[in-house]
């Protein structure tokens, strides 16, 4: 990723929802894409990890300026706990819609094994968010979780407390 206006590389370390140039000083404002489901911008940054679901390389990304890492090719979302806690508690808070309305589980969701992107054991499936709305996997020792593309979404909108 290289500054548009001088052509300085530039590093992303996820404290602000800005980059600035440490060269020309220019600022980058970090903005989702048009068309993300899951309102999350790309960044030409690489990540640390591999994606649990095609082995892709992820890529360093944001969600509501927070650092997470993404796959370009599933566009799944790996996300610190706290992080993930915190932009679902924002995401809902802000929401002005809509609900969507409670799904009976899909047990084939249960069966599918994610392994975790760092430790590389079998990350727990859980619902999340709404009975039946969202199947999220985490791994509880890294502290990590991964959304599938869109899982972001449904969780904004799915029924219960804001
Ligand atoms: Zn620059
Ligand atoms: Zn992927
Ligand atoms: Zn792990």
């Amino acid at each position: 990723m290289d500054c548009q206006n001088c052509g300085a590389p530039l590093n992303w370390d996820g404290s602000r929802p800005i980059i600035i140039c440490d060269f020309c000083s220019s600022i980058r404002v970090i903005e989702a894409a048009d068309g993300s489901a899951d309102r999350v911008a790309e960044l030409d940054q690489p990540g640390d990890s591999a994606c649990p679901r095609c082995q892709e390389p992820l890529t360093v990304a944001a969600m509501d300026g927070v650092k997470v890492e993404h796959c370009r090719q599933c566009r799944g979302i790996l996300i610190e706990g706290d992080l993930f806690a915190s932009v679902v508690r924002n995401r809902r808070t802000n929401f002005r819609g809509a609900e969507s309305r409670p799904v009976p589980l899909d047990a084939e969701q249960f069966k599918v094994v994610v392994p975790c992107p760092s430790c590389h054991r079998r990350m727990e499936v859980h619902p999340y968010y709404g009975p039946g709305n969202v199947v999220i996997d985490s791994c509880s020792d890294c502290r990590l979780v991964w959304l599938d593309s869109g899982e972001m979404a449904k969780i904004e909108i799915a029924p219960g407390s804001r």
